[in-house]
């Protein structure tokens, strides 16, 4: 089985990581092959994926490693512009690991349709009407996407809601189908908006409104995924502060979360750091994992931590995220991307279900990752130690002088473009 503990990994050059993987039978021999001598996207896919294309926009692609889900080993691609991430998910994943190794667990892959329907004489019996016909409109939007069916998938369920009933309401009154589906290994907006568009005419018929709109809905509340983990203290010992006080810091933090929108958006977006890399690497759509997160963060009216921590019986720190997860193994771009199709032989995910748990346990670790450094020392001694090679490249450094330059900011404690750029101009006298 793969192994996702790399010890040294870091150290390695790029060269040396790519045929450690190949060894490794994490790369094949084409796929190393392919990143010795092509680019990550070819300008020609580039231009069949979106219109009006001039260039490509490259990210880097790093690899969090150490994760141990439900007893199976992840080394999980990454694409992020932002220093310490795959870092800090590394160090955590390893932290984690020690403790057992997260758990994850996702519900079946149930998208949601909507239908918007306005003018109707009678919301209620139009909203009885469609009731009525439940099952006739089940088939109806199955027979619309025969092949999902046999892939195990398929419309399963349809609700019917009415909105600005109230007198007085600023807006007009609607009835909204909701239709789900269980869109298997894709994601499902083009298949949900297959089947949304193809029920409009019966629905019309059936309520004598006029339909409107016909979309997925981002916020999948039945497409959720979830991840766990439990640390002893012993585990969260960092200098001179004892495994009790790390943990009891992390709880403090999640409450200012819990109870405060304002960290709550900043906690959030730590979370989203882990996330959305391994949902861009994976050629998913990563706008429509952010929006359905942050909506289901506000689900009960207001806007709070997606991560739950606390303290067990035992003393062990227990952390928790739930979300929806709308990401796929097929569809969109995910086959036309050379890196994205690597990303996931790298994953070795058989599912999009065990996609989505991967990513989530990715996020909690990130946001430990956040609150331990937080809670310690505080986050910009690391933070900022990765982010001077940055500041060294656009000040202008070049080759070993990344690395001496950095360092120099570090030491004088200066670590902004005006430093470097003088220690650049030293350099090269
Ligand atoms: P596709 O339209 O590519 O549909 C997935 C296809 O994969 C299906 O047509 C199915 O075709 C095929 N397939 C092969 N194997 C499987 C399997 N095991 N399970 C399910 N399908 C399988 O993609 P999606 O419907 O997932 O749509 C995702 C795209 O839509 C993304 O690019 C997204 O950005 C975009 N989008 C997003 C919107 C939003 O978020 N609001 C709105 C509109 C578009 P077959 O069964 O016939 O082989």
């Amino acid at each position: 089985m793969q192994t996702s503990r790399i010890p040294g990994f870091y150290n390695m050059t790029v060269e040396e990581r790519r045929h450690l993987l190949r060894s490794m039978d994490i790369l094949t021999d084409e796929e190393t092959d392919y990143l010795f001598s092509k680019e990550a996207l070819p300008i020609e896919t580039a231009d069949n994926m979106i219109e009006n294309v001039v260039s490509t926009f490259p990210l880097p692609l790093g690899l969090g490693l150490n994760f141990f889900i439900n007893g199976k080993d992840y080394c999980i691609p990454m694409a992020i512009e932002e220093p310490s991430v795959v870092a800090s998910a590394s160090h955590i994943a390893k932290i984690v690991r020690d403790a057992g190794g997260f758990t994850t667990d996702a519900t079946d892959r149930v998208m949601t349709g909507q239908i918007q329907v306005v003018g109707c004489e009678d919301f209620h019996k139009a909203k009885e009407a469609i009731l009525n016909e439940k099952d006739g409109l089940i088939e109806a939007a199955n027979n619309a996407y025969p092949s999902l069916m046999n892939r195990g998938g398929g419309a399963e369920d349809l609700e019917v809601r009415i909105l600005n009933e109230e007198s007085g309401s600023k807006y007009g009154q609607m009835l909204i189908v909701h239709l789900y589906t269980n869109t298997s290994d894709a994601m499902g907006a083009n298949i949900m908006n297959t089947m949304a568009e193809s029920l409009a005419p019966v629905i019309e018929h059936l309520t004598g409104g006029k339909v409107y709109l016909r979309i997925l809905s981002n916020y999948p509340e039945r497409c959720l995924a979830r991840a766990r983990c439990v640390i002893p203290p012993s585990l969260l010992r960092v200098g001179d502060f004892s495994g009790e006080e790390v943990r009891d810091g992390v709880i403090h933090a999640y409450e200012f979360a819990a109870s405060d929108p304002y960290r709550a958006v900043t906690h959030n977006k730590g979370i989203m750091n882990g996330i959305d890399p391994v949902v861009i690497a994976t050629g998913n759509d990563w706008r429509a994992v952010e929006a359905g997160a942050h909506a289901h963060a506000a689900r009960d009216g207001m806007y709070t931590s997606m991560t739950v921590w606390s303290k067990d019986e035992h003393g062990n720190l227990v952390g928790e995220l739930e979300l929806p997860m709308s990401v796929g193994t097929v569809g969109g771009s995910i086959r036309v991307h050379p890196i994205a199709k690597m990303a996931h032989n790298m994953l070795n995910v058989e599912s999009a279900q065990e996609l989505a748990q991967v990513i989530v346990a990715v996020g909690l670790a990130q946001n430990l990752g956040a609150l331990k450094a937080l809670a310690t020392d505080g986050i910009q001694k690391g933070h900022m130690a990765l982010h001077s090679r940055s500041v060294a490249i656009a000040a202008g450094a070049t080759g070993e002088m990344i690395d001496m330059i950095s360092e120099r900011l570090i030491e004088e404690k200066e670590i902004r473009v005006g430093k470097a750029k003088e220690l650049v101009e030293e350099y090269k006298k």
